[in-house]
């Protein structure tokens, strides 16, 4: 076992694991309608540990499937908290890695978080990538499934995977995130305005919300508000914080569609 699992396995036990929040915004409203959940690990040593850097050994060994309960839970559980305080209800998404696809329980699992943690399926978004696809078949029966229990199924990095468009007319997704590959420079290239527009105009048709990723600059936002993209996630709105920094800046974080996008050039 290399050093980095066994770490991993005791990161699990000793509740290392830490949760941060980064919102989905409405570009038209300003309003926050969303919060994806990403992992961090809170090394002792080491500080903040990105999933970039553990999500793959942990897929690779099989300890993605705790750690993604682990998620799961605590993602159900935190929008529940935050329901019963009384904010408006959000929809919470959650990360799958292939492994959970494949994993014999998933939808039981998911079901008894649900249940357990009092959450309404509606308010639970499960994120899934193009790259999961290996046994289109089985992972269409599992999304099937997952979305009769009632939880949203979001189409996650669209563009960088194997991008099929069958994909897009035989999953019942509710939303696709564009990939902030092409995001970044959708105001300088015109091969990547062009993907974005193409994939906002194609969302659109087939009646699936689309959602861009990775929105980091004033341009990039109204470039979107201009080609109907009417949700969006990025570092402009948020970097992804802990629950109380979410909380604590809910207000300023929507005041930024408004202070940055397109009405506010309009009315210059
Ligand atoms: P993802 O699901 O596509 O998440 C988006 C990533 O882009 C996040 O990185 C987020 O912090 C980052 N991001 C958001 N806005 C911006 C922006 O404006 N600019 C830039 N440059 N980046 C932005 P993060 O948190 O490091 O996560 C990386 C990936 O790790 C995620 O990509 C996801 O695939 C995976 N991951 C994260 N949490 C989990 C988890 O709980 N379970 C699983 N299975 N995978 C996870
Ligand atoms: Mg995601
Ligand atoms: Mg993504
Ligand atoms: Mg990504």
């Amino acid at each position: 076992m290399s050093n980095l699992e066994k770490n991993l396995k005791k990161a699990l036990k000793l509740g290392e694991f830490r949760l941060f929040y980064q919102p989905k915004l409405d570009l038209t409203l300003g309003k926050i309608i969303g919060v994806e959940a990403l992992i961090r690990w809170q090394h002792e040593e080491k500080g903040l540990i990105s999933p970039l850097d553990f999500i793959p050994i942990a897929e690779k060994t099989g300890l993605i499937l705790p750690i993604g309960e682990w998620v799961l839970r605590t993602a159900c559980k935190q929008n529940k908290d935050w329901q019963e305080a009384g904010f408006p209800p959000m929809v919470m998404a959650v990360n799958l890695s292939a492994r959970q696809l494949y994993q014999a329980n998933l939808i039981e699992m998911v079901a008894r978080i649900l249940k357990e943690t009092g959450l309404s399926p509606q308010y639970l978004e499960l994120e899934i990538t193009e790259s999961m696809m290996m046994e289109v078949e089985y992972v269409l029966e599992i999304v099937k499934k997952l979305k009769q229990i009632g939880v949203q199924i979001s189409l996650d990095d669209f563009g960088t995977g194997y991008s099929s468009l069958y994909y897009l007319k035989e999953f019942p997704f509710d939303s696709m995130k564009i990939d902030k590959c092409f995001v970044r420079n959708c105001t300088e290239d015109i091969k990547d305005a062009t993907i974005v527009k193409t994939i906002i105009a194609m969302a659109h048709e087939l009646d699936i919300d689309v959602i861009a990723e990775g929105i980091e600059s004033k341009g990039q936002l109204i470039f979107l508000q201009q080609n109907l993209c009417n949700k969006g996630q990025g570092y402009l709105f948020s970097k992804p914080v802990p629950s109380e920094e979410f909380i604590r800046t809910i207000n300023e974080v929507e005041s930024i569609v408004k202070r940055k996008g397109i009405s506010q050039e309009e009315n210059k």
